[in-house]
């Protein structure tokens, strides 16, 4: 099944752009494996726990930002059985302002995770 990494919607095999958005169709492995159009989606941030990537996702899209959640197992770290790399990947023209948005984000939580 071909599905737009923009609007993240599944069509039936035979489409390769996407009606809605214009964007060229990928396979739903390839999405899955994160293989999104390299060239067009910059990794906003990486983190081990899917509640952050989701977090930093609604607020992105409160802001009318497209992103995507890119689960990954990380084969750097076989032994250590489950542990995954989420990623969170945003268009290249959307980068700028997602990261200003990510900042304020780290500024709302430092006393619930200090770094210092
Ligand atoms: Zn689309």
């Amino acid at each position: 099944m071909p599905i737009c990494p923009n609007c993240e919607y599944e069509y039936k095999e035979g489409v390769s752009v996407c009606p809605d958005c214009g964007q060229d169709l990928i396979s739903k492995s390839d999405f899955d494996e994160g293989l999104i159009n390299p060239g067009d989606w910059e990794i906003l941030l990486t983190c081990s726990e899917e509640y952050e990537a989701d977090m930093v996702k609604a607020n992105l899209e409160g802001a009318g930002i497209q992103s995507l959640i890119i689960p990954q197992k990380d084969r750097n770290f076989p032994s250590v059985g489950d542990f995954s790399i989420i990623k969170l990947a945003v268009k290249k023209e959307d980068l700028e302002s997602a990261k200003q948005i990510l900042d304020d984000i780290n500024k709302g939580n430092n006393q619930e995770e200090p770094e210092e």
